[in-house]
Parts: structure tokens; sequence; C-alpha cells
């Protein structure tokens, strides 16, 4: 992650803070800069080497690919006030308003490809608060611990020495916070509940061109039932790779078939269907993503939950709540930022 640190060393030093956040995806990020902006101490935590986590683009030679999140759309007051900003500073602008009619709802798209929404907020985050968040990349918790008066997290052997906060907000997909609690033998009434929290898995395929595939206007086909393909998307034609590259999302049934199969055999099971929309176009290079937490099958109607009071309020938050989906982390981030800063009024 960049930007300037508030400690000498926040890569090793071990912290004490107000708040850890686990995960820098938007709701880590969201709930890191609500928290900051009231004076707390906070450290925000991601196994990655950059933040992002589903808003995730990936270069391949002169291309450059969205291969997580596509799009967003907006519906909230909240989350259409923190759009306008980003619109307003040039990071995100309207791709279409549908991919085979016009809604007339507007989807965005960001113009260096999602994980750079990320960057920036990250960037954000360092500029405009008087007491910033310590960023800590490549940093994987393992288990969150209560202590006396704190909780204490501990990582993965060599990334970091453990951290004490008064407060923590867990964001990476559910089953992963289940994994962090059950390790750390954190008693909660609610982990029954949130082991029931399945996500699905997504394939995506990642193809450089040689020219154009032609792609109908905006340069994406969306087909939700669609056996083999449900997004297609030229990220030339979208406007954030200079050079023509595809991404493909495979259908969540063909995903399942797929998930255990290796690369090249996943590539020989598509090959044919990928082929008819590369309108002829010769393939450069192609590669496999796999997603095992594209999204939860059923997200959670609560926007986060605060899982134990004691010593400080535990919360789980991200994309498992507030209807899922970039603008769901968003919401879910700012909710569990407001719920522990409830916790201390
Ligand atoms: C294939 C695909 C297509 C999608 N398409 C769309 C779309 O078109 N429109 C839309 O709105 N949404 C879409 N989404 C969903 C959207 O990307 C997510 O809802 C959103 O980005 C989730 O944000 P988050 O902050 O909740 O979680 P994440 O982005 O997953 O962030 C969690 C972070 O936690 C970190 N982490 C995990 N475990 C640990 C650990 N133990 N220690 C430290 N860090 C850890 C991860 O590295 C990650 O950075 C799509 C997602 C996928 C995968």
């Amino acid at each position: 992650m960049s930007g300037g640190p508030a400690t000498s060393s926040p890569q090793s030093e071990s912290q004490h803070v107000d708040c850890l956040i686990v995960g820098a995806g938007l709701a880590g990020l969201t709930a890191a800069r609500r928290l900051a902006s009231t004076g707390s101490r906070v450290l925000l935590v991601d196994k990655a080497k950059s933040p992002g986590g589903r808003l995730a683009t990936r270069r391949i030679g002169a291309a450059r690919l969205d291969h997580g999140a596509q799009f967003f759309t907006v519906r909230s007051a909240d989350f259409a006030a923190e759009v306008e900003t980003w619109v307003e500073d040039g990071v995100v602008d309207v791709w279409a308003h549908g991919f085979s009619d016009d809604d007339g709802h507007p989807r965005y798209r960001a113009v260096e490809g999602m994980s750079s929404i990320a960057k920036y907020l990250a960037g954000r985050l360092q500029s405009e608060l008087l007491r910033p968040p310590v960023h800590a990349s490549r940093a994987e918790a393992n288990a969150v611990m209560a202590g006396a008066d704190t909780w204490s997290v501990t990582y993965a052997a060599g990334s970091r020495e453990p951290d004490d906060a008064v407060a923590v907000i867990l964001t990476p997909p559910v089953p992963q916070c289940v994994e962090l609690l059950r390790s750390g033998v954190v008693a909660t009434p609610h982990l029954d509940d949130l082991e029931k929290i399945d996500y699905h898995k997504v394939v995506a395929i990642l193809v450089t061109l040689d020219r154009s595939p032609g792609l109908p206007e905006p340069g994406a086909i969306q087909q939700a039932d669609d056996p083999t393909f449900t997004f297609v998307a030229d990220n030339q034609a979208k406007g954030v790779s200079d050079a023509p590259a595809v991404t493909f999302h495979c259908a969540l049934e063909l995903s399942r078939q797929l998930w255990p199969l290796d690369d090249g055999n996943v590539l020989a099971h598509i090959h044919t269907d990928m082929r008819r929309y590369l309108g002829g176009a010769a393939v450069s290079e192609v590669q496999v993503k796999r997603w095992r937490y594209a999204g939860p099958v059923e997200p959670r109607p609560e926007p986060c939950l605060v899982v134990a009071e004691s010593p400080g309020p535990l919360v789980i938050a991200g994309d498992g709540f507030a209807g899922a989906k970039v603008e769901g982390a968003f919401l879910s981030g700012l909710a569990a930022a407001e719920a522990v800063l409830n916790n201390r009024r």
C-alpha cells in the first residue's frame, strides 16, 4: 500500500490503536476514513501488496484488465454523495446506462481500472486527515484474541508482530472472518449464523488480442442467464486499456464445474465459446483468475454485525452485508465505523 506512514516503520512495528481494520478493500478503506476523520488512531492491514481486494485490475503487457468488479451502480444517498466526489476528481465516470438496453440507470467505470478507486482512497486517507491511518500491506491476520482490555490480532508467520486495538473491524469475505474468530477462540452467539453465509465462486478469463474484438456498444455484453459467460467486456472499448483485452466472467454453474480443473483444462473447456466473442482477433496471451469469494449467495440485510462488545467492539463488515456489491461494501464499511463510534459514546 502506498501513502506516508504515521509511524517510522508501520510495516513491522507492533501498534496499539483505537481501531484495527483487517482488509483494505472498499469496506475497510471506507471505515478507516470515517474513523480517522474523528481523530481515532487507526491501523489498516491487508494481506495483499496493494489495496482494493475485489476492486481488481491486472496488467498484461500493454493491456489493463478489470478482473473483479466490472462497474458499479448507485442507489443510496450516502454512496451517491461519495461517488460525486470520485467523479469530480476524475476517478470514475459513467460507462453506460445498460448493456443491451438503455434503462437510464448509470453504470460507473473507473477511468484507470477499478483498483484505481482503492489507490485514490488510500491516497486521500494520507492527505486529508490530521491523523492518517497506519497502513500495513502483506500482513495476513490469522487470529483475533480477546485480552483483558484490548483485542490482539496476530499474523501469519513472518508478516507482522501482533497488534493491540480497542476495537476491531473485519472486512474479508465472511467465511474468512469466521476463520479468524475461530482461530482466536472468540465466543459469540453469531458464529453459527455467520457460518451459513456462503459465497459464489467465479472463474475469470483474461485475454489480450492483436486487434479489437468489435463487441457491441458500450464494449460489453451482460447476460445473467447465459450458461457460459455472464459478462464479457472489452477493456479497451471501456476506456481502461491502451491495448485490446477482454475479460470473461464464467457463469456460476460453469465456474463451479471448472473450479477443480487446472488452467490448461479450464481453457480447453471454454476455448470454442470464447472464440465466438473475439471477432476473429488472434489471442496474444490468456490468463485464468479464480475468485473463491466472488460475492455472497445471500447477503445479510443488516449493514454490519457487532459480534462482541468486550473488551471493545468487534465488528464484521464488507459486502456480505448491506446488499452486497461495491455499494454494499461502501455502506457496510461506513456502518461498521459508526458502530465503533457509537460504542465509544
Ligand atoms: C468476479 C467479480 C465480479 C464482480 N462484479 C461486480 C460488479 O460488476 N459490480 C459490483 O458492484 N460489484 C461486483 N463485484 C463485487 C465487488 O467487487 C465486491 O462486492 C466489493 O469489491 C467487496 O469489497 P469488500 O471491501 O467488502 O471486500 P474485498 O474487496 O474482498 O476486501 C477484503 C480485503 O481483505 C483482505 N484480506 C482477506 N483476508 C485477510 C487476512 N486474513 N488478513 C489481512 N487481509 C485480508 C483481502 O486481501 C482484501 O483486500 C464483483 C466481484 C467479483 C469477484
